[in-house]
């Protein structure tokens, strides 16, 4: 049956095995990377067992890629990056040369070519935005200028990889044609059409597609059907990475990033994100995937020791670079340590930079799969590190949660969990009325706007209990859940519930299976959203 619908078994075998492995490594408090790695390994053919097709992986995988670099382009914004230029762009651009060299280094002593060494060494200077935005946000500190140096640094290293991208198989030929001993004229011809070609692309796409692009979307957006307004994005993305390819001969990567900028200009990004999320996370699952079906795990027992030479250039290469760098630039250890851990790993970037390598037969694939070994351990190991030298975010506030615990929370005063779109018209009712209460919030934009608007703002998540302990959870009269997210609030409750058993919660819940959830698990007042409005209507029809 199997070989009668290798698509579907690919996909199916590929999603499958990366949930439960992903699952795992969850349950592990491992990155879901490396399980989506490893069941790629296990599918892969280098394993016993079901092997799933290669070819349709990688093409599947094509798909993640175009839809990675979409969400990159959508997400990239000249104004952060703007703002943190002069230390991202040199510290960018000085790490990429320095692990570049390391890279090359390391592959002259195995004897490849000079394309291959720097096939190799871009490989393991570019970090993983996903790895990168997990630790970052595990650590509350997306939002802190040290966050936002980080993520600006990972822009220019994207920005250059781009760049590598479009180069590197021109740069190939280049190579091919001098060593065949051809002319000046050549040599420089295929380099010089590439660079064409991408102007010409990149013109069309400022010119029309930032015209043409947001008009068609606003159009759709008119329609009111939310399924056109999917299939448009999607069309979007998927057609100008593929016209790019066709017409233009440059990467399907190269494309889906135009394609995700020039929409991210646009009111609709935040939408656009939105709607593409799932396809682009299976998609994303997939290429990671194939990624470890390439993986022959034989490297790691016959070069063991140009494994740890790899690893070592990830974490300690690039970290040492990154370090001095920040500090040469003025800025305090805390920052250093920070963009160096976070940076010490490699991801999606590689993979594709290492699938290009082999593909145009400069990067053996000896080098590939030390690429993909470095790429799994340095993910492995990122979290420790990251928690053994960055001051978690958390640990200054609780600090200052403890102080503002000692003197804010009153007998029997109220909390209120989530200062967004209710919590803050609650807020603003309750301060009219003189009812002390403590409001935690976990965004810290918002909490920064609670704090503002004066009130007393714990900053963390209600699921903590370290958070409610410091908004005097043992205390207080009445629990306000007002996050949008009903399975959540019933986890605070239970947090709470724990804490104080005679607080009184109010939670808020989005469904009908949501609210019989916080009903189940004792929730005394679940108010739900849909349910209030028809009665409000109903009641201003007369009928109520
Ligand atoms: P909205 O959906 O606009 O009402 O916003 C909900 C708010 O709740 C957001 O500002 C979230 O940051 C906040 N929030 C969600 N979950 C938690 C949590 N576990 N702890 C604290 N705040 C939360």
């Amino acid at each position: 049956m199997p070989h009668h619908t290798p698509l579907i078994g690919t996909i199916v075998a590929g999603l499958v095995v990366a949930f439960i492995l992903g699952a795992i490594a969850h349950r592990l408090k491992l990155s879901p990377l490396v399980g989506y790695l490893l069941a790629g390994i296990m599918v892969g053919p280098f394993t016993p067992g079901f092997v799933a097709d290669a070819n349709l992986a990688n093409e599947l995988a094509e798909i993640g890629v175009i839809l990675l670099m979409f969400g990159v382009g959508l997400h990239f914004s000249l104004r952060d990056l703007l703002s943190v230029r002069m230390i991202a762009v040199p510290g960018a651009v000085g790490q990429i040369a320095v692990a570049t060299l390391l890279g090359m280094a390391l592959a002259w002593t195995q004897g490849w070519s000079i394309m291959g060494g720097l096939v190799f060494g871009l490989a393991l200077s570019v970090a993983s935005t996903v790895v990168l935005l997990r630790a970052l946000q595990g650590a509350n500190l997306v939002e802190t200028r040290r966050g936002r140096i980080a993520v600006g640094w990972l822009i220019v290293e994207d920005l250059a990889m781009v760049l590598a991208l479009v180069l590197l198989p021109a740069l190939a030929g280049v190579m091919n044609n001098a060593e065949a001993g051809a002319g000046m004229e050549a040599l420089l011809a295929p380099l010089l059409g590439t660079m064409l070609k991408v102007m010409g692309f990149v013109a069309l796409m400022l010119i029309v597609g930032r015209r043409v692009i947001p008009w068609a979307l606003h159009w759709v957006v008119h329609t009111g059907s939310r399924e056109l307004f999917r299939l448009a994005v999607l069309a979007i993305a998927l057609g100008v990475a593929f016209g790019a390819a066709v017409a233009f001969d440059v990467s399907f990567a190269l494309g889906a990033f135009f394609a995700g900028m020039i929409l991210g200009e646009t009111p609709l990004s935040r939408r656009a994100t939105e709607e593409t999320l799932p396809l682009r996370d299976a998609f994303a699952v997939l290429f990671f995937v194939s990624v470890g079906m390439l993986f022959n795990p034989a490297v790691l027992v016959q070069q063991p020791l140009l494994l740890f030479a790899t690893v070592a250039i990830i974490i300690v290469g690039k970290s040492i670079a990154a370090f001095f760098i920040v500090r040469a630039f003025g800025h305090p250890t805390d920052t250093a340590l920070t963009i160096s851990a976070s940076l010490a790993q490699i991801g999606e970037f590689s993979f594709i930079l290492a699938s290009l390598g082999t593909g145009l037969g400069v990067l053996p694939a000896e080098g590939r799969d030390l690429i993909l070994a470095g790429a799994i351990v340095s993910i492995l190991l990122n979290p420790i590190i990251f928690s053994l030298v960055v001051r978690d975010r958390k640990e200054e506030e609780a600090e200052e949660n403890e102080e503002a615990a000692t003197e804010k929370p009153r007998m029997g005063h109220v909390i209120l969990v989530g200062y967004g779109r209710v919590g803050k018209l609650i807020a603003m009712r309750l301060a009219e009325r003189n009812i002390h209460f403590v409001v935690i919030e976990g965004d810290m934009e918002r909490a920064d706007e609670a704090e503002e608007a004066g009130l007393s703002v714990i900053r963390g998540s209600a699921l903590e209990d370290r958070h409610l302990i410091a908004a005097g959870i043992g205390k207080a009269r009445r629990l306000l859940i007002a996050v949008p997210e009903g399975f959540e609030a019933g986890a605070i409750h239970q947090h709470a519930y724990h804490l104080n058993p005679a607080i009184q919660v109010i939670a808020r819940a989005h469904s009908d299976a949501e609210a019989v959830h916080l009903e189940g698990l004792g929730v005394p007042y679940v108010v739900m959203g849909e349910r209030e409005l028809a009665s409000r209507m109903l009641v201003l029809c007369g009928a109520g």
